[in-house]
């Protein structure tokens, strides 16, 4: 069992006090480390060491291209311990082994080597001026210690999209991880030492959100932060944001409740097999995912039991084994929660299609298994519909016309992802321009690459991570001018 400690100015040190606590296997109860609990105490000392790594400019005004090359230093170490970090990552988080070794662990690393080599490519502007004597240029410049607060959905990869980008552009950083699933956001702390990585130029804590994260994002020397997790804890990362002495850049990325369209002409077998995944990878627990399907009365019956067939042929089980596909939830305390949500729905007149009930038959009886569970509605009224279950929940509601479904598409709160199936060009272009989302896969399903901007609309966020417009968050535009003529010929505003 590991035993991890605090990563601070690339030394690993005990909380105050040596305080720690356990992070466990959901999916089999077992104790998989013990790792140092951060006080606000320590929240201040790792932002005093970012801030003096920051302002001695050991790293901000480092070549960008050495910046480069020790991140790739690190990629290539992630590499190596690719094995290593799926296992971990599949404990702590309770997700199948497959998807760690798919997903998690691949881009984790692809963000360390994209935004690696795009430290090379913060570039400025000219602004043309008239004349030759005096010149206008924009460049861009990292705004200092960068809190970075990720959740325990994809632990490494959340952290590695975060942490990157600020690093890549010159930030420092202090980040933290859930506390429900921080060992692979710690190992970073191993493979920055082992890169070379200057002191104090990334810092990994780990600690609860209400105390250690807190204490970061309210910390008056973090001048912006990243933040990826529920609505309610992105308003008050938001308000610390806005009472700090100086206001601090944010950056937010929060929950989803996706749609998914069918049109009667969809491809109907590649629509279902999409929508699968969209609503059960990491048992749902997927900010993107898909939880709303309207489907089009012409082929309600068909799509649903071609559905219901699939979906009951998935393996779920022991999460080491890579042919499972289905894994534990994060916890007991979230399956209860999306558990209710089933049975408020139900009770208040929603049709159980399917699933519906923790799993509790060996090897799943010491963990959170949730089956994958599909609920008929008439409305989008219901909270089923309207809130994130972040559980393995889709529900399903019939529609006539497309006006119809773009509408019940866009009745909602959240704009993060959202998904449409047809084989008419016409429909699916018009429903990319009308569905008010960040991202709209169209006869696919979240899809998406690092290259390409990541994030919501609405209550599902602020700004993008990820692709160029993604590391343009992490930096300041600043705008110089410099007049080289005779002062008395410096008549700009004509007076
Ligand atoms: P969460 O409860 O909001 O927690 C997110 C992070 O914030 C965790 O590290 C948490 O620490 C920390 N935190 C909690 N209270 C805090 C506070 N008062 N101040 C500062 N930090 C605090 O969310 P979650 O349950 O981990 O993740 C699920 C949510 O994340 C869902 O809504 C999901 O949609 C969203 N999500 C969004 C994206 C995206 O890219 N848009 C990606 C993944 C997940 P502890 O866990 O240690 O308490």
């Amino acid at each position: 069992m590991r035993q991890l400690k605090l990563f601070i100015e690339n030394k690993w040190v005990d909380a105050e006090g040596g305080a720690t606590f356990d992070s466990v296997n959901p999916a089999t109860g077992e104790k998989v480390a013990v790792l140092a609990k951060a006080s606000a105490g320590d929240v201040d000392k790792a932002v005093k060491v970012a801030k003096k790594a920051f302002d001695s400019g050991v790293w901000s005004r480092m070549d960008p291209d050495k910046r480069a090359n020790l991140m790739l230093k690190a990629a290539d170490i992630m590499r190596r311990r690719f094995e290593e970090l799926a296992e971990a990552e599949a404990r702590d988080a309770g997700k199948p082994i497959r998807e760690a070794r798919l997903v998690d662990i691949p881009y984790s690393i692809r963000a360390m080597e994209y935004f690696a080599n795009m430290a090379r490519e913060i570039k400025g502007e000219v602004i043309p001026l008239p004349g030759d004597q005096a010149f206008d240029w924009v460049s861009f410049e990292p705004y200092g210690v960068v809190a970075a607060i990720t959740p325990w959905n994809f632990p490494l990869h959340l952290a590695t999209r975060a942490i990157c980008p600020a690093i890549a552009t010159g930030n420092t950083v202090v980040a933290k991880a859930s506390s429900l699933a921080p060992v692979t956001p710690m190992l970073l702390g191993e493979i920055f030492l082992e890169a070379g990585f200057p002191p104090g130029v990334v810092n990994i804590l780990s600690g609860p959100g209400g105390t250690t994260g807190d204490a970061l994002a309210g910390h008056e020397d973090v001048r912006m932060i990243t933040f990826t997790g529920s609505v309610q804890i992105g308003r008050r990362v938001m308000e610390q944001a806005a009472q700090s002495p100086i206001i601090k850049k944010v950056l937010l990325e929060l929950g989803g409740k996706g749609p998914f369209i069918a049109e009667a002409d969809c491809d109907l077998d590649a629509a279902v097999n999409s929508l699968i995944p969209g609503f059960c990878l990491v048992e749902g627990q997927v900010c993107c995912a898909s939880t709303r399907l309207y489907l089009h009365n012409d082929i309600y019956d068909q799509f649903m039991e071609n559905l219901v067939r699939k979906v009951s042929s998935l393996r779920m089980g022991d999460i080491m084994d890579p042919e499972t596909q289905i894994g534990s939830m994060i916890g007991q305390k979230e399956l209860q929660s999306v558990d209710a949500y089933v049975k408020a729905a139900v009770d208040a007149g929603a049709k159980l299609v399917y699933g519906g009930e923790q799993v509790t038959t060996p090897p799943c009886d010491q963990g959170s298994f949730y089956q994958p569970t599909i609920l008929e509605v008439e409305s989008n009224d219901l909270a089923c519909v309207r809130e994130e279950i972040f559980g393995p929940v889709l529900t399903v509601m019939r529609y006539h016309s497309l006006d119809e479904a773009i509408a019940l598409a866009n009745d909602t709160e959240y704009g993060l992802g959202a998904t449409v199936w047809s084989s008419n060009p016409r429909t699916l272009f018009r429903a990319a321009k009308e569905i008010d989302a960040g991202m709209v896969w169209l006869n696919t399903n979240v899809m998406s690459k690092i290259e390409a901007p990541y994030g919501g609309n609405k209550n599902s966020g602020l700004g993008r991570e990820d692709g160029t417009i993604g590391l343009k968050e992490y930096v300041k535009a600043k705008n110089n001018v410099l007049y080289l003529g005779k002062p008395e010929d410096d008549n700009f505003y004509g007076f």
